[in-house]
């Protein structure tokens, strides 16, 4: 057995991966599985994105992109964030890119947290959260949230939980794997009392603009709130709202300093993120059409998000709820009933492949997302609705 360092010594590979990557194997062999697993948009690249890489590349545009990102997507971040929250623009110099959100999240907690600190994580939460804290050598320490209260995350709920070593605090908003949105009273409130505490919030996203309550189509965000304390950054990118995820670009927005850190670090570990993704990314975040396409997939989303809640309502012994938010629901199974086994079974003799919330923290629930095309969304429901049927 080879013995790994104590670098990686809590690490665990992505669950949600691994079940994707079961489901797939399955199918390969001929069994018929529905993938409810990955939190993946169906969606095609915007020709606009998929045009402005192709122009570069046939450009010669191929060389190395300065490590923090491309002046250019830099500055369509600065202008995109400006035009959907409150913020005032925001420095080139407070913006950094990475390879998605998950490298960029991770580059920050490595530069703030370290041995000794507590970093808050309410549950359920994202587990590469948790991962990428333990990574930095620093102690999660999981906040959890409650089902009764919609899985609302405020201040006094995370007050319990602070210590003298308190450093840092995750939050995500819309939520995977709930739905769940923070309001701008809630928001507000964490983050005068992070101030007050000189808590770090790491503030993902990465599914602000799949917000269904609103016509505007943003969830609300750190950066609207006024008066906010210096030690808040915010992180957003292609994966979701722009259905991306393959071309792997994220950013963070911060204060000036920490950005330079997290950009050194990324110059000695993978440099900047892959040049033709960055030219896609700029070409439609600066794009006219940019909120004609978010609002077209955000509106099938949501479409798919009332069918799929509606047809899961039925299902024996199942609660959930209307979440304004991302691309999940989270099924409650009832009181007693193992997720793990049940995620097994449903794999096995349901054939849908949802993910137990073991993984998010909570155990007792199941994540599917609602994402994938129409068809098999409807097939998949049918099937858990019938898999729950007959188990009750
Ligand atoms: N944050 C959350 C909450 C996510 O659900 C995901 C993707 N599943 C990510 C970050 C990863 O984003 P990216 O593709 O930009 O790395």
């Amino acid at each position: 057995m080879v013995e790994f360092s104590d670098n990686v010594a809590r690490l665990e590979p992505s669950a949600t991966l691994a079940i994707t990557a079961r489901a797939k194997a399955l199918q390969a062999q001929g069994h018929s599985i529905v993938n409810l697993s990955a939190g993946e948009p169906s969606f095609p690249t915007p020709l606009i994105a998929a045009e402005g890489a192709a122009a570069a590349v046939a450009a010669g545009n191929t060389g190395y992109p300065p490590t923090p990102g491309l002046p250019e997507l830099r500055e369509a971040i600065a202008r995109y964030t400006s035009d959907t929250t409150r913020a005032a623009d925001p420095s080139i110099g407070s913006i950094l890119v990475g390879a998605g959100v998950k490298q960029a999240l991770f580059n920050l907690a490595y530069c703030l947290f370290g041995e000794g600190d507590e970093v808050l994580v309410p549950a359920p939460y994202w587990p590469s959260y948790t991962a990428i804290v333990h990574l930095s050598r620093a102690r999660p320490v999981v906040a959890p949230l409650s089902w009764r209260d919609g899985f609302r995350v405020t201040a006094d709920a995370l007050e319990t939980h602070r210590t003298e070593r308190t450093r840092g605090l995750f939050i995500n908003s819309p939520g995977n794997p709930t739905g769940a949105v923070a309001g701008r009273d809630d928001l507000a409130g964490i983050l005068d009392w992070a101030g007050e505490h000189g808590i770090w919030v790491l503030s993902d996203e990465i599914y602000r603009r799949l917000y269904y309550a609103d016509e505007g189509g943003a969830a609300p965000s750190v950066l609207d709130i006024p008066g906010r304390p210096e030690h808040v950054i915010a992180l957003d990118g292609m994966s979701k709202a722009f259905s991306m995820p393959g071309w792997r670009v994220g950013w963070a927005v911060g204060p000036e300093a920490v950005i330079r850190q997290a950009t050194a670090l990324q110059s000695q570990t993978t440099s900047a993120a892959a040049g033709p993704s960055q030219y896609a990314s700029a070409a439609i975040l600066a794009s006219s059409e940019r909120e004609q396409v978010v609002a077209a997939y955000r509106g099938m989303l949501d479409r798919r998000r009332r069918s799929s809640l509606e047809g899961l309502r039925s299902a024996a012994g199942v609660e959930l709820l209307d979440q304004p938010g991302a691309i999940y629901h989270y099924l409650r199974l009832p009181e007693g009933v193992d997720s793990l086994d049940t995620a097994e079974r449903l794999l096995l003799e349901g054939g849908v492949a949802a993910i137990p919330g073991e993984a998010f923290g909570t155990p007792g629930y199941l994540r599917i997302t609602y994402a994938g095309e129409d068809e098999p969304l409807a097939e998949g429901v049918r099937r858990i609705v019938e898999f729950f049927r007959r188990a009750g």
